[in-house]
């Protein structure tokens, strides 16, 4: 099977090979499609990858439905076992996957293997912990007895974008603990890491068929899973557009079960009682760390005007300085945006920012090189109804503005067709209650961004989808529950 090697971190060389993972074997497409994948810090070509095209993801399909009868069985200390086996084997090739996902999307090596790989292993950890405590509930009905047991959905799929391969990872995770089998869709641009993921998954031994990897654009690739009537659900994070898309094929055909996690336009506010330290260091991170390609990002800040202008002026100090370049360096904090498209659609914002009559306070443009880098950029007295304050750039773009009172804060936040992720800076228990019960969204952090743990529910409300990756509630979205009702006969 065709491979490609590559260097990593610390000099470390990778091989993976470029074929679809089906039944834990690696074969090509059969037409032999491949979709190339190109470097974005280089803008040079790194791999070629199989595509997957309709006929192969039915092959995935077959193969799965075939794994399910025994993988529904098998024991949940099994699944467990397994589970942390991968958990294991992730965790020893930990600086093989964040090489990859730095050179395939541009993101930085540290931040890949710090958070992305370390979030990878917990959420394999953490589901495998729940592998054997799936309990329903006992119910009292009269004249009898009912008990609801949580059973797996069947055949999953799973559409990932290209920002995280940690994303993956809260999805196979629950899947597998509660008995599904689950094909995964790797992102057409980042397409590599899926590739080791498969082969650890062969290594770790879980049956042939339960994880299938392809490589495949979306509209043909995931456009079929979408469609497929043996599909019974599909966990799916990327566009709103697409988002829309995979939930209206499920309509026309077999009504599969859809979560979406998309896109966010997150509000940090904040309270002139803050500790500014804090709130500076978490809004900032909010929009910088991985060039704000993040769907929680903090890209709205809306600060108190009695502190406004000191906040504007030393979050620009602080944000607007970073080292481009490659992203395996240790030296480097900023790596390129995910692709030439991803950059030129951040640059138009730019634009759209100028026009908006909102003061630019520093960046905005491209960085040299041949990669895709862009300055971080941040733009002050945003008006709440410019392009930048309502629509997800999912770039290095922080829109400012100011707020006077509470209640002018709490309209401004909720005032987006989004609702992911929000954070309040306060000392001010009060405040800080009233806006977490306020803020229509999915997640709030209080005095920090992000807080990202398995434990904790990630998604979104409004056109931020619906859904929950990590966290107990995963386990409904991966489940289905069956009531078992007993009419107790009279005994003699
Ligand atoms: P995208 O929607 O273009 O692609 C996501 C995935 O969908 C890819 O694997 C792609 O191949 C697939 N796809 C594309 N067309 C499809 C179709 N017709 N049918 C089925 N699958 C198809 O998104 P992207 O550009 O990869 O990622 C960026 C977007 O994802 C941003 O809007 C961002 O906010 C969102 N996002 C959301 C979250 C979240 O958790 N809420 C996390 C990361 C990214």
């Amino acid at each position: 099977m065709a491979s490609v090697t590559l260097t990593g971190a610390e000099g470390r060389s990778i091989t993976v090979p470029t074929g679809l993972f089906i039944d834990n074997k690696f074969e090509p497409a059969t037409s032999g499609a491949t979709i190339d994948v190109e470097n974005p810090s280089t803008g040079k070509h790194l791999a070629t990858v199989s595509a997957a095209q309709a006929e192969d993801v039915d092959r995935a399909v077959q193969s799965a439905k075939k794994a399910y009868v025994s993988w529904k069985k098998v024991d949940s200390g099994e699944k467990r076992r397994l589970l942390n086996r991968l958990a294991d084997l992730v965790e020893r090739d930990a600086v093989e996957l964040a090489s990859l996902e730095a050179l395939e999307s541009g993101v930085l090596y540290g931040v890949s293997r710090a958070l992305h790989v370390q979030e990878s292993i917990s959420n394999l950890r953490y589901f495998a912990g729940w592998a054997d405590k799936l309990d329903g509930d006992s119910l009292s009905i009269p004249q009898g007895l009912a008990y609801t047991r949580r059973e797996p959905i069947g055949v999953c799929a799973a559409i990932v974008p290209w920002n995280s391969l940690m994303i993956a990872f809260w999805k196979i995770a629950p899947a597998l603990a509660t008995g599904n089998v689950l094909i995964l869709k790797t992102p057409e641009i980042t397409p590599l890491w899926g590739c080791k993921l498969a082969q650890l998954i062969a290594e770790a031994e879980i049956p042939p068929g339960v994880v299938n990897i392809i490589t495949g654009l979306g509209n043909i690739a995931g456009q079929a899973l979408s469609e497929h009537n043996d599909i019974k659900k599909i966990s799916f994070t990327g566009s709103p557009g697409v988002g829309r898309r995979i939930l209206e094929t499920s309509a026309k055909t077999n009504l599969k079960k859809v979560s979406l996690e998309l896109g966010g336009k997150g509000p940090s506010i904040v309270f002139a009682d803050a500790d500014l330290e804090n709130a500076l260091f978490w809004t900032t991170l909010g929009i910088t760390v991985s060039n704000g390609q993040v769907c929680a990002a903090g890209s709205r800040i809306y600060v108190q005007d009695t502190i406004y202008e000191k906040f504007v002026e030393e979050f620009s100090k602080r944000s607007r300085d970073a080292v481009h370049g490659d992203p395996l360096l240790p030296e480097t904090t900023k790596g390129s945006v995910a692709n030439k498209a991803q950059l030129d659609k951040i640059l138009e914002y730019v634009k759209k920012g100028k026009e908006s009559g909102a003061r630019l306070l520093h960046g905005g443009e491209r960085l040299p090189g041949d990669g895709y880098f862009i300055a971080n950029t941040a733009f002050a007295e945003v008006d709440q109804k410019a392009p930048i304050m309502q629509e997800e750039v999912f770039g290095p773009l922080a829109s400012i503005a100011p707020f006077s009172t509470l209640d002018e804060i709490i309209a401004k936040a909720n005032d987006t067709s989004y609702g992911l992720s929000a954070a309040v800076f306060t000392n001010d228990v009060n405040k800080a209650f009233r806006l977490s019960e306020e803020i229509e969204s999915g997640m709030v952090t209080v005095n920090a961004w992000g807080m990202i743990h398995a434990n904790t529910p990630f998604g979104g409300v409004k056109e931020s989808g619906f859904g929950r990756d990590m966290g107990k509630e995963a386990l409904e979205d991966w489940t289905t529950t069956k009531t078992v009702k007993w009419n107790i006969l009279p005994t003699k």
